[in-house]
């Protein structure tokens, strides 16, 4: 393995849903839902697979059909007009859209500024693109995570090229506030940067509203917007994403994607199409589910003694250990928890480059049928 890579081992995804399986664990660390999709949809995907759409090499850019879809969704929910021809592109997933735009955009020795905690593939995704990291730190106050200002203006530097953000946020469940994001839409403007915007959680919001860093002004031609199937449509192993973007960012990021996977699978896209177009009861109906598994958990982890940051969106709460009086260590409570209760979850250490900053927190998911979230709460409220 090189250099680049030997710093990030097995993603802690992997590592904790082997440990759930191995011991017939509650899995609430890797976040996907234990109930698929819209029938529909899935009916769809068939439908494409019968009918020979998509079976062999789609065009590269994505199929016509779901690149529209994607425009026509960026314009109904968010008011953001793009061109599906020149200005979209799918991707094998969100995880390729990150890994193809950084590959694109970064050249070796730039710096690359992330929200900490941040999601596992974004360190590894700037290492494979020669760049250096420079984490800012969402720091915890009055029951939410929030955006030091001063302190993502401070760490903007001659040598930065782009700011990668996430909004919600995973793992902290933070929606980026008005006031948060048009400060990062000045920055870079003032500054010249470049911005990739992770907002695959964009429907799953629960208190305030998404607002994506695209519609700010000045940012339209210097944003990357990603999304994915994978969360709204509760299709996580489909891998179908994809970005939104100027002529020449699309253009950019299309040249890294199509050495990449070359295309993305296709009898799904045709699939994703018509979620994309579900009517807005599908949109609502998934937010209200997932609120009131959102406070199911929280409410049961606040009971059971952890301290709860009740996120605003996402389908993950983090939740602060030291109140239980076992110490301070995440990785430690999170090795032990399937021993204790048979009970899965992630420690937000990894998500840090200063460990110590995320050392007490640990990320449980809510994305999971109510039977077992009330079983999860039942042992996690017998810990002792
Ligand atoms: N970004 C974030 C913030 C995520 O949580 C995830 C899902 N784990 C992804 C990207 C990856 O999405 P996909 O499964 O579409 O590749
Ligand atoms: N995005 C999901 C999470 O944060 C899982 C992603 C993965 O397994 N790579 O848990």
């Amino acid at each position: 393995l090189n250099r680049r890579l030997t710093e990030f081992g097995t993603t802690i995804f992997a590592e904790m849903s082997a440990l759930a399986a191995r011991t017939g664990s509650i899995n609430l660390g890797q976040g996907f839902p234990d109930t698929d999709g819209p029938e529909e949809i899935r009916e769809a995907a068939v439908r494409a697979l019968r009918e020979g759409k998509g079976n062999q090499y789609p065009p590269g850019p994505g199929v016509p059909e779901l690149r529209t879809a994607i425009a026509e969704h960026q314009q109904r929910f968010h008011g953001l007009v793009y061109d599906p021809d020149a200005e979209v592109l799918v991707t094998a997933g969100a995880t390729e859209a990150i890994a193809a735009a950084l590959l694109a955009l970064v050249e070796p020795g730039d710096e690359v500024i992330a929200l900490e905690p941040y999601y596992d593939s974004y360190a590894a995704c700037v290492a494979m693109a020669g760049g250096t990291r420079v984490p800012v730190t969402l720091r915890p106050h009055g029951g939410a995570y929030g955006l030091d200002l001063d302190e993502l203006r401070a760490a903007v530097t001659p040598r930065t090229r782009l700011i990668l953000l996430n909004t919600p946020h995973n793992p902290t469940g933070t929606v980026l506030t008005r006031e948060e994001l048009a400060a990062v839409a000045a920055l870079a403007c003032e500054r010249d940067l470049l911005v990739v915007t992770d907002e695959v959680y964009e429907h799953l919001v629960f208190e305030g509203e998404h607002l994506p860093l695209a519609s700010f002004p000045g940012m339209r031609e210097r944003t990357v917007t990603i999304s994915s199937a994978g969360k709204t449509f509760s299709f996580t192993g489909w891998k179908v994403g994809w970005i939104t973007a100027s002529p020449e960012l699309v253009t950019a990021v299309r040249s890294a994607k199509q050495y990449l996977t070359y295309v993305s699978a296709g009898p799904l896209q045709y699939a994703v199409a018509d979620a994309l177009r579900l009517p807005d009861t599908y949109f609502d109906a998934l937010r209200a589910d997932l609120r009131t598994k959102r406070d199911l958990l929280s409410d049961g982890l606040a009971a059971a003694g952890f301290g709860v940051y009740r996120p605003a969106g996402t389908y993950f709460v983090t939740t602060d250990i030291r109140p239980l009086g076992g110490g301070d260590d995440g990785f430690a409570f999170c090795r032990a928890l399937p021993g204790r209760c048979g009970v899965v979850a992630i420690p937000n250490a990894v998500f840090y480059d200063h460990r110590e900053e995320g050392a007490p927190f640990v990320r449980f998911a809510f994305c999971k049928r109510v039977e077992v979230l009330a079983d999860a709460v039942a042992r996690l409220g017998a810990l002792t």
